[in-house]
């Protein structure tokens, strides 16, 4: 026992024993003690009272005189309020810090419930989303951003991509929003204002569109000009070689740019394409025909038909894509290797693969393939005539598509290009 209860049993003792002696005077000992005890009893309900009416007050640090053991509570629970008081105005600072800090980062910030309702934001939320915070908090985003492509983005539920939205009075201001999960469920949407980078992207989609449209005219002329000389009898056997080197360059340049036009047309429009049902067993016969004519010593080429279904795409656009996945097959396969490509459908969609014995592609190259110009072997893909732009159009093609071009390949082993269409693209073989 500690030692202030071992004086508070002795005092009740020591009054008890009193009382008993006294009232043994009077020959009631009992009923003395009891009384006395009493005595003690009425002052602790006093200091009881006392206490209560301290904790009641919003004044805990006035703590009230007392002695004894109600001395060492009110000493307990006072000091359990200072310690309080001192945590609380810490995460008070705490908080304040952190509001002041995300209000000034430069970028919007949204706290939303699983059920996509605001629960907080910050001034540039406020801001690049017109949100208020007296009407705003506890709304749905989705009934305040109302943009078509968001709502799809919010639905969807895999936030890997941020979406860019077209905002302001007359869509003059670029969004991009990406919403991150956090906690139980909870989502934490970034809002940045992507203006200026849009700006440039556009500046340079239209510098690429046009200067290559401006050197198109001038390339047909010269093309043209070295086709006549080629054919000039009186010409010294000296130039032919150079003339050649030159007709073959000229040839080249057409390619990359007409590639380059291509890509830029790809780029203006990003719109998903409605499209036509094409007939892919016939529009693969055709790629292989003109495959095996182009090509100076063209390997094999197998054509593997799964499905009867047909595609619904824009056909020039298909055609590119497969074509230029052919004709990569046909260029870095010996005319001693295979392509096969195969068609099928499930319930994932369509698929179209090509897949060669090739050369094959390092592992580390794959990633980067469908790059603007990336060549694993520059030298090897120019005296094949390639633009190295072929890939980033197949891509292009299967986003507008709404798919995606899968490559899977092994050095020395060969390669497989898989067009990989969604479902809503399969559609049924004609009568
Ligand atoms: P290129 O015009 O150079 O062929 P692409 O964009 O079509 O440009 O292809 C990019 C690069 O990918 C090529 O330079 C080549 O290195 C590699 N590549 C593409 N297809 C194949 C293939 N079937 N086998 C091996 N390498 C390939």
């Amino acid at each position: 026992m500690s030692r202030i209860w071992l004086a508070v049993a002795a005092r009740v003792a020591l009054v008890a024993a009193a009382g008993m002696a006294l009232g043994a005077l009077f020959g009631r000992p009992a009923t003395m003690a009891a009384a006395a005890l009493a005595l003690i009893l009425a002052r602790e309900l006093q200091q009881l009272r006392r206490l209560q009416r301290w904790l009641r007050t919003d004044r805990l640090d006035a703590a009230p005189d007392a002695g004894g053991v109600w001395g060492d509570v009110v000493g307990m629970v006072a000091r359990l309020h200072r310690r309080k008081q001192y945590h609380k105005r810490r995460l008070l600072r705490l908080l304040r810090e952190l509001r002041r800090s995300t209000a000034a980062i430069p970028d919007g910030v949204v706290l939303l419930n699983p059920q996509a309702e605001i629960l907080w934001f910050n001034r540039m939320a406020a801001r690049l989303l017109a949100l208020r915070a007296r009407t705003d908090l506890g709304l749905r985003i989705d009934n305040l951003v109302r943009q078509p492509e968001f709502v799809r983005y919010l639905a969807a539920g895999t936030y890997a991509q941020p979406v860019v939205l077209r905002a302001g009075t007359s869509g003059e201001q670029y969004l991009q929003l990406h919403i991150v999960r956090y906690g139980a469920g909870q989502l934490l949407l970034l809002v940045r204002d992507v203006t200026r980078q849009e700006q440039l992207e556009t500046m340079r989609k239209e510098f690429v569109a046009n200067a290559s449209h401006e050197l198109r005219s001038p390339l047909t002329v010269i093309a043209g000009y070295l086709e006549l000389l080629a054919g000039e009898p009186a010409l010294d056997p000296v130039l032919a070689g150079p003339l050649q080197e030159m007709r073959r360059q000229a040839v080249r340049m057409t390619g990359i740019i007409e590639d380059l036009l291509a890509l830029s047309r790809l780029e203006a429009d990003a719109g998903p394409v409605e499209g036509v049902d094409v007939d892919v067993a016939q529009l693969l016969e055709q790629l292989r025909r003109d495959t095996l004519a182009r090509s100076s010593q063209p390997p094999e080429i197998r054509l593997q038909f799964d499905s009867p279904n047909q595609l619904r795409a824009d056909a020039a656009l298909v055609q590119s894509a497969f074509a230029n996945l052919l004709d990569n097959a046909a260029k870095y396969t010996p005319a001693t290797g295979a392509i096969s490509v195969r068609w099928w459908t499930d319930s994932a969609g369509a698929h179209l693969s090509v897949q060669d014995n090739g050369i094959g592609i390092a592992a580390e190259h794959l990633p980067r393939l469908t790059e603007r110009f990336y060549r694993v072997d520059a030298g090897r893909s120019r005296a094949t005539g390639g633009s190295g732009l072929g890939l980033a159009i197949v891509k292009h093609v299967m986003q507008r598509h709404g798919g995606s071009l899968a490559i899977a390949s092994v050095e020395g082993q060969g390669s497989t290009f898989t067009c990989n269409f969604p479902p809503e693209r399969v559609c049924a073989a004609a009568a």
